[in-house]
């Protein structure tokens, strides 16, 4: 039976959204293919994280329950994850493309001989061999990859998937893996953390996103954006010119190196629409773009679009949306 092992995130045993994700598309692999689907779930809480693993189809659960992987460490989890991966026999391993699994991906590929494919968005199966799909050129276009060795490491772009409905009543084997760590094997130590002064929605969750980029100006245009979005309940985005000029923080960023976002509708003001940016915004479902330049090319992604000086459009839309919506 060929089986493919999912890396699924855990917090005092409730999965997080890209881990439900990652289940969700590796139910549809197996699905698709006579493949069977197991997932791995790591530090305190793994055991009770299991059991929403199998609502999500999960056939077989890995545990590795050790305090010393509560907090994400690199070479603690590079190292229990392989060992889990070699255990598990799959032959093919799938951890979301956020920010911890960029920093594995190449570490995992590497310990077990592995072909890394990364950004993968989608498959098409013929029997059960397995074509990955990932976009290529910035987001222009599709490539499909085929894996050249028998081990495989995928890395799934967040809020590519449908999250499929969990299913209580699914039933799977839990086995904990004996794994030893030690502090010694840490190379880079967690010396302080520090809590981000951001507060309100994140922005890889909200449902609604005012971004702005070069062409608002000054941070004091963002306190514009910041009224629409508390309008709309909403987060504020930025392009990465915006953050770059200090306007906004750097978690602001929208695209390819910044946040990659699915909101119901994304709104974009003075930016561009450069790939970068727009890679970003692949699967939000509605693009309103604001830009005073009829030929820039967030028009070509937009749903809707208005050519105007942002200063004479925000006011008025945010007033016109309050008095509708409150
Ligand atoms: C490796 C790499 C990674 C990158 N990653 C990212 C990323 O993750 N996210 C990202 O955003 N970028 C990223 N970039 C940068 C990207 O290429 C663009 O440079 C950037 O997105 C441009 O930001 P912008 O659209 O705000 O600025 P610009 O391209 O300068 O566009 C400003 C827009 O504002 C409009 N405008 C000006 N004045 C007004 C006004 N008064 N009212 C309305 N509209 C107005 C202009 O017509 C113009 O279209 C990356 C680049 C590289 C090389």
């Amino acid at each position: 039976m060929v089986k493919v092992l999912i890396y699924a995130a855990q917090q005092e045993g409730k999965l997080d959204s890209n881990a439900i994700e990652a289940l969700s598309f590796g139910a549809r692999l197996a699905e698709a293919t006579s493949i069977e689907m197991e997932a791995l779930l790591v530090g305190t809480g793994a055991k009770e994280g299991s059991k929403e693993a199998i609502s999500y189809g999960a056939q077989q659960v890995y545990t590795i329950e050790n305090p010393l992987l509560d907090d994400y460490q690199t070479e603690l989890y590079s190292y229990a994850i392989t060992t889990a991966f070699q255990q598990s026999e799959a032959d093919t391993f799938i951890l979301p493309f956020d920010k911890k699994g960029k920093d594995l991906l190449g570490r995992i590929a590497t310990r077990v001989s592995a072909a890394a494919i990364t950004e993968v968005v989608d498959f098409r199966s013929e029997a059960d061999e397995i074509n990955w799909i990932r976009p290529i050129y910035g987001d222009k276009a599709y490539g499909e990859y085929k894996a050249n060795r028998k081990k495989v490491v995928v890395g799934l772009r967040p809020k590519s998937c449908e999250k499929i409905v969990a299913d209580e009543n699914r039933t799977g084997t839990i086995t904990a893996i004996d794994c030893e760590l030690s502090e010694e094997m840490v190379v880079t130590k967690l010396v302080e953390k520090i809590e981000s002064s951001l507060s309100g929605i994140r922005l890889e969750d909200a449902r609604v996103i005012v971004s702005g980029g070069r062409g608002l100006g000054s941070s004091e245009a963002f306190g514009e954006l910041q009224e629409l979005a508390d309008v709309l309940k909403g987060a504020v985005g930025a392009s990465r010119a915006a953050c770059d000029a200090g306007w906004v923080p750097s978690q602001y960023q929208v695209g390819q190196t910044g946040a990659v976002v699915a909101p119901d509708l994304y709104i974009a003001i003075g930016i561009s629409g450069a790939s970068q940016h727009l890679s970003g915004i692949t699967n939000a479902k509605t693009v309103v773009a604001i830009n005073n330049d009829a030929e820039a090319p967030i028009f070509k992604r937009a749903n809707l679009g208005i050519v105007a000086d942002y200063k004479t459009v925000i006011p008025a839309l945010t007033e016109a949306l309050r008095q509708k919506i409150g």
